[in-house]
Order: C-alpha cells, then sequence, then structure tokens
C-alpha cells in the first residue's frame, strides 16, 4: 500500500509554479493576484480562506481577502464581484462558499469573469471542462488529477466509483476521469444518496473517490482488495482532548480501507493540500491568460 502525499505532491507542484513564475515576470509578466472573498465567521471557512491568503504569500503571489459580515446583502456582494471583475490588478476571484441563504451562490458565481474563475464554478469552465477545451477547473478534482498523475497511476479502462455529486467535487471528478486523456479514460459510476446498493458498486470499483461528507463512511468491507482510494471529506468530529475541540476525519475509515489498498490518500495530508496547490496553478495560469488579453 503506498501513500497519496498530499504534501509531497503539493510541493512539487509550488516548486513548479515558483519556477514558471520567475520566467514570466523575466518576460515582462506581473505578480499573480488573487482576490478572497469571504462572507460571515464560518469556522471551516476561515481556516480554508486563511491558508489560500498563506500559500499565496510562500509563492510569491499577492493576495486581497475582503470580508463581509454575515448579513452583507446580495446587491453588495454582486457589486464587489463587478468592481474585482473590472480591476486589471486581480487575475483571480474566488468566493468561500457556501454563502449564507439569503445569498443566491448561483448569481454570485456567475457574475464572476470566466477569465478569473480560479474555483473553476462558473457555467462557462464548466462547460468547456464537459467538451474537453481549456478550462479552469475546481481545484479539488484538478488537484486529485495532479496526485493522480504525480504517483503516474495508470487509469485508462479502470472503473472508477465517484461518490458524490456536488458541482465543486463529484460531478467535475466524474468528468475528469471519464475523459479520453492520460489520467482519464476510466468507466465512471456517479453515485450519490440516493443510488441502490452502493456497497455493490464500490466493491467492483479499481478506484473510489469519497466524497460526501459523512465521517468514515466507506469502511473495509466496502473496498476490494488493491484499490486506489481517494478520501476529499473534511469532517470535523467532537474531541475534548484536542485544544481546537474537534479532530479531523475523511469519509474513508482509514485504518480498515488502508490496508486493503494499492494506494490511498490519507485526511488529513491528503487531497486538502492538492486543492490549495491546483488553486494557485488556476491562478498562475489566470495570470498568464489575463496577460495576454490585456497585451
Ligand atoms: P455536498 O454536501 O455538496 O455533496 C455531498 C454529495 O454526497 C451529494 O451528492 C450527496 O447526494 C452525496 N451523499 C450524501 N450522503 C450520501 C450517502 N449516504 N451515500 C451516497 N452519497 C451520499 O458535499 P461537497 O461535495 O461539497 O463535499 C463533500 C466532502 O468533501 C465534504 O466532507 C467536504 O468537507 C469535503 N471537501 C473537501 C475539499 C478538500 O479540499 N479536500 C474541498 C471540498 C469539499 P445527493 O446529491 O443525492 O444529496
Amino acid at each position: 500500500m503506498q501513500v497519496l502525499d498530499g504534501k509531497t505532491v503539493a510541493h512539487a507542484v509550488k516548486q513548479e509554479i515558483k519556477e514558471k513564475l520567475i520566467n514570466f515576470k523575466k518576460n515582462g509578466g506581473k505578480t499573480p493576484h488573487l482576490a478572497a472573498v469571504l462572507v460571515g465567521n464560518d469556522g471551516a471557512s476561515e481556516t480554508y480562506v486563511a491558508s489560500k491568503i498563506k500559500n499565496c504569500e510562500e509563492i510569491g503571489f499577492k493576495s486581497t481577502l475582503i470580508r463581509f459580515e454575515e448579513n452583507v446583502g446580495e446587491d453588495e456582494l454582486l457589486h464587489t464581484i463587478t468592481v474585482l471583475n473590472e480591476n486589471v490588478d486581480i487575475d483571480g476571484i474566488l468566493v468561500q462558499l457556501p454563502l449564507p441563504k439569503h445569498i443566491k451562490e448561483e448569481k454570485v458565481i456567475n457574475l464572476i469573469n470566466p477569465d478569473k474563475d480560479v474555483d473553476g464554478f462558473h457555467p462557462s469552465n464548466v462547460g468547456r471542462l464537459v467538451q474537453g477545451l481549456p478550462a479552469f477547473i475546481a481545484a479539488t478534482p484538478y488537484g486529485i488529477m495532479l496526485m493522480l498523475k504525480h504517483y503516474q497511476i495508470e487509469t485508462t479502462g479502470k472503473h472508477a466509483v465517484v461518490i458524490g455529486r456536488s458541482n465543486i467535487v463529484g460531478r467535475p471528478m466524474s468528468i475528469l476521469l471519464s475523459q479520453n486523456m492520460p489520467y482519464g479514460n476510466c468507466t465512471v459510476t456517479l453515485c450519490h444518496s440516493k443510488t441502490k446498493n452502493l456497497k455493490a458498486m464500490c466493491l467492483q470499483a479499481d478506484i473510489i473517490v469519497a466524497a460526501l461528507g459523512k465521517p468514515e463512511f466507506l469502511t473495509g468491507d466496502m473496498v476490494k482488495e488493491n484499490a486506489i482510494v481517494i478520501d476529499v471529506g473534511i469532517n470535523r468530529v467532537k474531541d475534548d482532548s484536542k485544544k481546537k475541540g474537534y479532530h479531523l476525519v475523511g469519509d474513508v475509515k482509514y485504518d480498515e480501507v488502508a490496508p486493503k489498498c494499492s494506494y490511498i490518500s490519507p485526511v488529513p495530508g491528503g487531497v486538502g493540500l492538492m486543492t490549495i496547490a491546483a488553486l494557485l496553478l488556476n491562478t498562475f495560469n489566470a495570470s498568464v491568460r489575463n496577460r495576454k488579453l490585456i497585451d
């Protein structure tokens, strides 16, 4: 069994970006600039955004954090997106989800200029992804593809089961794994909460991507020998022995599943780190692209 080490792969991706950035700047490119919009005080969202900003700093990008109170009006948020769209110094825009219930996420995402949509959630980027055209790809599934590539995991002809069909993880993941591309080319089954006999589906899978948000859902008896298991879940489990009052677990019962796997990604230390690396790569590519558009 080999652990898919997010720390190692994310480091390699970031090193590559740093090298490209040096060349980009030598050739007159400017420092890539990410704008992150955060609404409210949700603990997990705060942590994710802080980590994205910190990573921007570490890699030599500019970042701007725009914070709003939980009760910000939809119009004010939309106005901010318009201003960021028009600001030529901003290359990438991300709006940390989820947004409060009174704001329509779809409206906000659809307003982001697709050329700055480094989260890859805009319908234009999703459509391009479906058609196999160059697109900003949602950072988590993109990060998983970078991980498969790093470990040169053969996927062609394999049966992949993706559990979860959200627009940000499961659905784009299923599209990427089914594309006629290296590190795709699987036969994909996309499962969700209405899937009947999920265990039987999983037992047929060569690759399982667990992205449902249920702590330790995927157990040892659901996985066949030598399967490749990618754990996307980030679940906080109450733990009074920890200073924070919780610890993190994935959607996979690691101790049971890992011994059966050929490869498995851990939580923490797996996909979460790849998500940030992929976001940085998208931001760098946005900067390169925006420069071409401006020149
Ligand atoms: P969503 O809640 O948006 O989607 C969950 C999906 O899982 C839905 O499609 C749902 O089905 C399906 N599902 C729920 N329960 C079951 C079940 N019992 N059996 C089968 N399918 C089920 O979650 P996200 O996609 O946003 O996130 C999934 C997990 O990944 C979460 O733990 C989240 O924290 C984590 N995450 C991690 C990231 C990272 O960087 N590592 C980034 C983003 C998310 P239905 O559609 O029928 O409701």
